[in-house]
């Protein structure tokens, strides 16, 4: 790298010149950040030398570990040969050709179809436009609204963070567009406890949201129904066991598509290749993005079923009116062929299920009776902590949401943990690489991050 700055000037460079994403810019001072340098495996290294266990993948991506030189090499390799070709004007290339044929035997059976963007966002706006151009084919062109669910997040673009359920997000720039209609979502920690419903009849309940959205807005115009199977930056919302099966139901009799969002459940994180088939559900849609390259290049897409890939093959429509200059962008396929190998290869979806998601689960769970906890979840390798003032009373919450989860965060970076804060609950989501022993340094690193918030508490 060719700056050559100490610790404290690449920081007042950055605070200079760049302007960072999710971030209070009234408040992020010169030495609030830090400034990563490299990354092995788990592990990072900042400016200041700390050695940090990267707990969130990066930002729920770096599924198969830093450094792979597999993928560095391929990626070498493929921008040696094709650097870059466009797939618009009937042209395609060998590493699209490629992912895509892979990505057929990984999806769901009936999946074999996949358009191509760079990242989770736009494939949120892609399938936005695929579905209500679906609906237009099938000569239903009054079948336009997507429901979706409180606190989703599907992105940051206009039709992303619309689709997505964050009030702060709607609150900047007039969102959400029209078409979109959000339900409850099926939080039992943070709604349904207060309910007085038990949490398997709370679960039934949020699903039957979806069906009484339905009938209230009318079923002949609705489009879609968009959910994440965990809600990830929501605070990963691991729903009620019978959350899934309920809503399946409701979508099996009714004429709309479902989209599962796998942008994080996708590609092994929750211990199956998909969150679907984690739940079991059929999607007609699904966005995906970071775990496909592991975060090594952008590349997005979403994934169709054979249902939708004929309705685009034998529509009358003429030319669908959409794609990225990068869509299928060479060295992001062979970014992703590498990765996808990688997976396949050291069986991590396979070790999710049954040794490392198990290990890590024991441990997490045992942080479930520290005195500041009051649910510890976690499906795969997908996991949160809330955070509560009294352990004998779950319906408390702490005055003034956020505070103490971001004191807690901070104890962990200084513990050397990267946890992320939503609300008052911390959040891992740590590559599926994972080892044994590195699940025993975080599980300790987070306990201590309990302990000293404890403390600070006080
Ligand atoms: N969908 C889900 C479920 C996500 O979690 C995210 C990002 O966290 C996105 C979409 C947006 O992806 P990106 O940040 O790559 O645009």
């Amino acid at each position: 790298m060719r700056i050559n700055l100490s610790s404290h000037d690449l920081k007042a460079a950055d605070h200079a010149h760049h302007l960072h994403p999710f971030t209070d810019h009234g408040t992020f001072g010169i030495d609030d950040r830090k400034v990563i340098s490299r990354a092995d495996g788990v592990w990072l290294w900042d400016t200041d030398g700390n050695r940090i266990l990267d707990g969130m993948a990066g930002l729920w991506c770096v599924n198969v570990g830093h450094g792979r030189s597999e993928i560095v090499e391929a990626v070498r390799a493929q921008m040696s040969e094709l650097s870059y070709y466009n797939t618009f004007f009937k042209t395609s290339h060998l590493p699209v050709i490629e992912l895509s044929k892979m990505l057929a035997e990984v999806t769901p059976a009936h999946m074999n179809m996949v358009f191509y963007g760079s990242s989770g966002s736009d494939s949120n706006d892609t399938v936005l436009r695929m579905v209500r151009s679906y609906w237009d084919i099938m000569g239903k062109p009054d079948k336009k609204v997507i429901i979706s669910r409180k606190n989703a997040y599907h992105g940051s673009t206009v039709a992303g963070a619309s689709l997505g359920g964050m009030g702060g997000m709607h609150g900047q720039g007039d969102l959400p567009i029209p078409g979109i209609h959000h339900i409850e979502q099926p939080y039992w920690f943070g709604e349904g406890m207060q309910s007085g419903m038990s949490e398997a009849d709370f679960g039934v309940w949020a699903a039957q949201e979806l069906d009484r959205a339905i009938e209230e807005l009318g079923e002949d115009k609705i489009a879609a129904f968009i959910a994440e199977p965990i809600q990830g930056a929501g605070g990963v919302i691991v729903p009620p066991d019978t959350y899934w099966p309920e809503v399946k139901k409701i979508l099996d009799k009714r004429d709309i598509l479902f989209i599962s969002d796998e942008v994080i459940c996708g590609f092994g994180r929750v211990g199956e290749w998909f969150g679907a088939d984690y739940y079991g559900t059929t999607p007609d849609f699904m966005p995906i993005a970071k775990g496909l390259t592991s975060g090594y290049l952008p590349l997005g897409g979403v994934v169709m079923s054979d249902r939708v890939a004929e309705a685009f093959h034998n529509s009358a429509a003429g030319e669908f009116y959409h794609g990225y200059t990068y869509s299928g962008h060479p060295a992001a396929c062979a970014a992703a062929i590498a990765n996808l190998e990688i997976v396949k290869k050291e069986k991590l979806v396979e070790r999710v299920r049954d040794d490392i998601g198990p290990v890590l689960q024991k441990f997490w769970h045992a942080l479930g009776e520290h005195e500041l906890v009051g649910e510890a979840r976690m499906a795969g390798l997908f996991g949160a902590l809330e955070l509560v003032p009294d352990k004998s009373d779950l319906a408390k919450r702490f005055a003034n949401v956020g505070r103490v989860g971001t004191i807690a965060r901070d104890h962990s970076f200084k513990n050397g943990l990267v946890m992320r804060a939503v609300r008052d609950s911390l959040i891992i989501s740590p590559p599926l690489t994972l080892s044994e022993e590195e699940a025993g340094l975080l599980a300790k690193a987070a306990r201590k991050t309990l302990d000293d918030t404890w403390q600070t508490l006080k």
